[in-house]
């Protein structure tokens, strides 16, 4: 080790990398991690953690109508300053990155605000010309919104550029139907903007339970949100007035004032002399075995680079159970099994295990459960919005198997449940526990 500058060279400050830069170098090794944008990688700078904070201020839209309706009184037209949530929320994100460059101060971790790239198995270039040397190398460079080849393409924004909007579009076209856009459709459609999804094929959130997302976009189009389905881009044209027409197969051109590409993430792979090194990548992803390491015995990758399962605490995962192994004495792999899984559209879903389908598939025999209601306070409030709790059981032995939800604060629900998913409880188990009276969570334990 002593040949070389550092024990662990780490390009990429995300969640994956930062973890695992802290917790190799708290285990006592020498860490650099070299970072080109901002500490705190997509997560923290420019997605769930702002997108969060969108979300709370979105729901004030709806949560000021209902006022009225417990008593409240509140005006018809309540004023909303979109730059006001926006700068609050750049604000607590500049925060967030602050205490994650501090804790990698604190553990010892040398931070490089460059670009680094690979230039062979144990060594990497700085943007300034600066060769070092590392025993091991750990790629986590996450990944960047794709964008599609279409003409006009350029005029369109990504889920990136919606934190720093200087204005609220009127009406906005959001290309794709998985997290991201339902996401930012819940946002957009909540702060007055009129939204239209598109998509390639007729499915919205694809690897969800059907009947999940089926109610959600049953609930979006009663709210107002427009859908094309079957619809790919043929072209963008900008006006003179700066209006931006869609024109997309199977339907009519639609003219809005933005639109966004929300169809799915590249790893960061680029230029990043990963290949030239002899990584073997796969569509642009870092192939890894199950200790995170590549076809380089000396360079492994956590995060959204592997392209394994786009998430945050899945990144944060690898990266500990990276740290752990090789600096630690305490060989780990993760468990990619039972992970939950939220969407924070407008309301939420959350699911955990497998679908109804997968299930039926897999297992053959089955059970499933099911609570379709309607929560206490949207009664009150006039909101027809029902609830759709659903639980798929292993016809056999009745473990639960599945767990699949959409409501309000479904994700808080849902992340308690899924604990007992993951230990292989049973439905006679849930129902065994009293409901907690008057909660929504309650139709856990009473599902026929
Ligand atoms: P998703 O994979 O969720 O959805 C992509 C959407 O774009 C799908 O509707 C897909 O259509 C469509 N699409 C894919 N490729 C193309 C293409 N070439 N042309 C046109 N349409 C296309 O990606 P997102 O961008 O929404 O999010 C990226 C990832 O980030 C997610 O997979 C998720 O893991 C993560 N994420 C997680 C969040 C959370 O945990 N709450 C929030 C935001 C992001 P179809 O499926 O019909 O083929």
């Amino acid at each position: 080790m002593a040949d070389y500058d550092y024990d662990l060279f780490v390009i990429g400050a995300g969640s994956g990398g930062t973890r695992a830069s802290r917790v190799a170098a708290a285990h006592g090794a020498k860490v650099a991690v070299a970072e080109e944008y901002r500490v705190g990688g997509a997560c923290v700078i420019r997605g769930c953690v702002p997108k969060k904070l969108l979300i709370y201020g979105a729901h004030f839209a709806e949560d000021l109508k209902d006022a009225k309706r417990f008593g409240w009184q509140v005006p018809d037209q309540c004023d909303f300053d979109w730059k006001t949530l926006r700068d609050n929320v750049l604000e607590e994100v500049d925060r967030i990155n602050g205490a994650y460059t501090q804790t990698l101060e604190t553990h010892g971790v040398e931070i490089i605000h460059q670009r680094a790239t690979v230039t062979g198995p144990n060594s990497v270039r700085l943007a300034d010309g600066t060769e070092k040397t590392a025993a091991r190398i750990l790629i986590a460079v996450g990944a960047h919104p794709a964008v599609p080849d279409c003409p006009g393409a350029e005029h369109g924004i990504t889920s990136n550029e919606a934190f720093h909007l200087d204005a609220l579009p009127k009406r906005i076209l959001i290309a794709g139907a998985g997290y991201i856009a339902n996401e930012f459709a819940g946002i957009f459609h909540q702060l007055g903007s009129h939204v239209t999804i598109m998509n390639r094929t007729q499915d919205i959130l694809r690897g969800y339970d059907l009947s999940i997302r089926d109610r959600l976009l049953q609930i979006s189009m009663m709210k107002g949100l427009e859908f094309k389905f079957d619809a790919n881009f043929e072209r963008l044209d900008k006006g003179e007035d700066g209006c931006l027409t869609v024109h997309m197969s199977n339907h009519e051109p639609v003219t809005v004032d933005m639109v966004m590409f929300a169809t799915g993430r590249v790893p960061n792979t680029e230029g990043l002399g990963l290949e030239e090194a002899g990584v073997t990548l796969e569509k642009g992803a870092v192939v890894v075995d199950d200790q995170n390491r590549s076809s380089v015995e000396s360079i492994f990758a956590v995060g959204d680079v592997t392209n394994r399962v786009q998430l945050t605490p899945v990144a944060i995962r690898e990266g500990q159970a990276f740290a752990d192994t090789f600096y630690g004495d305490k060989p780990t792999t993760v468990d990619y099994t039972n992970i939950p899984a939220a969407v924070f559209s407008h309301p939420p879903m959350a699911g955990v295990g497998m679908t109804e389908s997968e299930a039926k598939q897999k297992l053959g025999s089955i059970r499933v459960y099911s609570s379709d209601f309607r929560p206490m306070k949207n009664v009150l409030a006039g909101r027809n919005e029902r609830a759709l709790y659903k639980m798929v059981c292993d016809g056999e032995t009745g473990r639960i198997v599945g767990l699949h939800m959409i409501g309000p604060d479904v994700p808080e629900i849902l992340q308690a449940a899924a604990i007992a998913v993951k230990a292989g409880l049973t439905k006679a188990q849930f129902d065994d526990t009293v409901a907690l009276h008057p909660t929504m969570a309650e139709e856990l334990v009473l599902m026929k």
